[in-house]
């Protein structure tokens, strides 16, 4: 169901006491209008999801494995993450594309996994700075939309656009560059057989308390998914927006 989201991505950040600090003294103030989500680093979880006890705030991980169990050190799995009592994740990420060797075609046997195990899957898309100075954004985007989607419509997916750019650069995409590439996003979608119209597409990149308003007055920009903000008091005025 669209609704809108603000997700929060702590990224390798914040142990367990300093996730268990943050959030006690932040959750009394996270009450929203809208979802709020935290994705904390997995060894956190358990601290957050004990803090925001008795609140509406999610909680989910930044990344899963694909298959139910078995020889994959250092893996965690899709049971693993239901029982730590998390209802979302975070797949594809770029810095998991960049890093860790993530590939449309495992963000598609992820998100599969994800949905039919019963959690929220939030995929990342996003072009780096040379595609979209060679004017190819929006074929990176289809493409990464059409591979990692594949075989899911009409199922409910969240979308977060992430132009590899502005993460952590301090350089947000502009209003309108934001709303083109997220309606772009519900378009394609749409044809892939998805009910567009329902589906929650976020926008990510330097997103902070002084730039969110306007991004949300985007009519096809349902949330956002914040990184070196959510680490700090300003993911309350985003949340507040
Ligand atoms: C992110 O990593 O998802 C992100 C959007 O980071 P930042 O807000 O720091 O650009």
């Amino acid at each position: 169901m669209r609704k809108n989201i603000i997700a929060g991505n702590w990224k390798m950040n914040k142990t367990a006491s300093q996730a268990s600090e943050f959030l006690h003294e932040l959750s009394s103030r996270m009450g929203s209008k809208d979802e709020v989500v935290i994705f904390p680093p997995y060894l956190s979880v358990a601290a957050a999801v004990e803090a925001l006890k008795g609140t509406k705030v999610r909680v989910g991980v930044q990344n899963m494995h694909f298959e139910d169990s078995g020889a994959f050190t250092g893996e965690v799995s899709a049971d693993m993450i239901l029982e730590s009592g998390c209802e979302y994740v975070l797949i594809g990420h770029s810095e998991r594309r960049k890093y860790f060797a993530e590939t449309d075609e495992t963000v598609n046997l992820k998100t599969k996994k994800a949905l039919q195990k019963g959690l929220i899957p939030m995929v990342c898309v996003g072009e780096d700075l040379d595609e979209r100075e060679k004017d190819l954004t929006f074929d990176v985007i289809g493409r990464q939309l059409e591979i990692g989607l594949s075989g899911i419509a009409p199922a409910s997916v969240v979308i977060a656009y992430e132009p590899v750019w502005a993460i952590g650069t301090g350089r947000t995409a502009t209003d309108e560059q934001a709303q083109e590439v997220c309606a772009f996003i519900r378009k394609t979608i749409a044809k892939m057989g998805f009910a567009a119209d329902e589906i929650s597409i976020l926008y990510g990149g330097s997103v902070k308390g002084s730039n969110i308003s306007s991004l949300m007055a985007m009519p096809d920009i349902d949330g956002a998914l914040v990184g070196g903000a959510a680490l700090t008091e300003d993911f309350i005025n985003i949340i507040n927006y």
